[in-house]
């Protein structure tokens, strides 16, 4: 078991597809396995999550899919000669009814409503905001720009308007498809890219509970990638299960210098409303090519974890990296450190809130009673997950066993900080159920004769939501 209680999202890709280095890397520390829908067809999805599940199984732990849909990315055509290269000052046109290849000239657009919703001035950045463009003119289907900042583009690179304001709808109908792959192979968690408001996580809700059938719903992530969801938040987020700070996309539409203070907000908001977050997007970027991080790295990782993240993500890094391995073993360490560098004030936390469910007020107890006892271990034996949820909703420097009999659950619970997610096979009563519990938390080393722990259960036990009972217990 690592030592990390911030968990680690990793993106799968060429560079971690062997099956014995990704063995290795969830061995290293890694909670969660994106799979980026932009690449591959349904069939490699299907291998890939194959992929996943069979080498968590060697590696012996239980680690989460997280199916990342494309999404509306707005994107220029492809280039005859696959690229061109822009220089400051010229005239560039995208042009939505252009058929043939662009040229240095002009570009075709996938994206056909862009010359409706671009105006005179406005700013356009592609590539990742490596290029920027002005809108001189719209003449019908052509938006005729000029070069503000140049550089090479190559098929298919992402368009983002500054400010925001384009209206694709969240969901594409490749989307609907992939979520009914996705689904195919009981993905636990289903990321939306660039929604704007609740509707579109509502609508994907509803998709994706469609096509899981009788099975397994997921938990539904939203992408904070669009500069109209930041007035939109508090509704996302009651429409979602996590939200992901996707830096990437997010800084090119309201500018680099304002992501450090929505990281912030988003983070707490997402706390505070019993949501995961996730932080994203180059957060060990130079490991691409370097076996070591930045300073500014480790900073910027240790800081998502002192902002009170519950995961930190990797993308390219282990997507295509030269050192996937290696980076995350430094980001488990960073991790590491940086949870242990500040001293954490339960009761501050709590003062400010009011619990009235009975799951949630033991769910509480919980944390209080092991916070003043300082207990060795605080254990949920949950059914759907939310007892432990709402534990590491408090940033506490107890670790939190959830014991679950549902491995779907368990997978779920894979992003919750400081959440160890064990699966424990309990169909006995209560009493026998709470010896079972203590008898596998010694047998793994948790717990030793003389540690005191506290441990909620609900009676009858089993049942979702049931949770009603809080024993603190020293280990006999
Ligand atoms: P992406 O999302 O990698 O799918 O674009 C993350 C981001 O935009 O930061
Ligand atoms: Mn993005």
């Amino acid at each position: 078991m690592s030592h990390h209680a911030t968990k680690i999202v990793i993106t799968l890709g060429p560079a971690s597809s062997d099956p014995a280095l990704l063995e290795q890397m969830i061995r290293a520390g890694v909670n969660v396995v994106r799979l980026n829908f932009s690449h591959g067809s349904a069939q490699d999805h299907i291998g890939r999550a194959a992929l996943v599940r069979a080498a968590a199984q060697r590696a012996g732990r239980e680690v989460a899919i997280m199916a990342d849909l494309q999404g509306p990315k707005i994107r220029v055509g492809k280039f005859a000669d696959g690229k061109v290269m822009l220089k400051p000052g010229q005239n560039f046109v995208l042009d939505a009814d252009r058929t043939e290849l662009g040229d240095i000239n002009a570009v075709g657009l996938d994206y056909k409503a862009l010359p409706h919703e671009v105006k005179v001035g406005d700013l356009l950045l592609l590539n990742d905001g490596l290029i920027v463009i002005t809108v001189d003119a719209i003449k019908g289907a052509a938006i005729s720009t000029t070069v503000k900042v140049g550089g090479e583009l190559s098929n298919n690179k992402g368009i983002n308007k500054q400010g925001g304001g384009l209206t694709a709808p969240a969901l594409t109908a490749k989307d609907m498809d992939d979520i009914r792959t996705a689904m195919s192979f009981q993905t636990d968690y289903v990321a939306i890219s660039f929604p704007k408001n609740a509707t579109d996580m509502e609508m994907a809700r509803q998709l994706c509970n469609v096509a899981a059938g009788d099975g397994p719903k997921p938990g539904l992530i939203a992408k904070i990638e669009r500069a109209e969801a930041i007035p939109h938040l508090q509704e996302i987020l009651l429409a979602s299960d996590g939200i992901m700070v996707a830096r990437g996309d997010l800084a090119i539409e309201v500018g680099n210098a304002a992501v450090p203070a929505l990281q912030k907000r988003m983070i707490r908001l997402a706390r505070e409303f019993d949501k995961v977050v996730i932080t994203a997007t180059q957060m060990m970027e130079s490991m691409i090519h370097n076996p070591v991080p930045t300073r500014a790295e480790v900073s910027d990782v240790a800081n998502a974890v002192l902002d009170g993240t519950d995961a930190v993500m990797l993308s390219a890094e282990t997507a295509v990296g030269e050192y996937p391995l290696e980076t995350v073993l430094q980001m488990a360490n960073i991790c590491h450190a940086a949870e242990g560098s500040e001293d954490f004030q339960l009761e501050a936390d709590f003062t400010d809130k009011t619990f009235s469910r009975i799951d949630q007020s033991i769910a509480m107890g919980a944390l209080f009673t092991a916070y003043h006892l300082s207990a060795k271990a605080i254990v949920a034996m949950t059914d759907s997950g939310s007892t432990a949820l709402w534990m590491s909703r408090h940033l506490i420097q107890i670790p939190i066993y959830a014991l679950t009999s549902k491995v779907t659950t368990q997978r779920k619970m894979t992003l919750y900080r400081n959440v160890q997610p064990l699966f424990i096979d309990t169909s006995a009563d209560r009493d026998t159920a709470l010896q079972e519990a203590e008898n596998d938390l010694k047998a793994r080393g948790i717990v030793k004769s003389g540690d005191v722990y506290a441990i909620t259960c609900g009676e009858p036990m089993g049942s979702p939501g049931g949770t009603n009972m809080l024993k603190i217990c020293r280990v006999s």
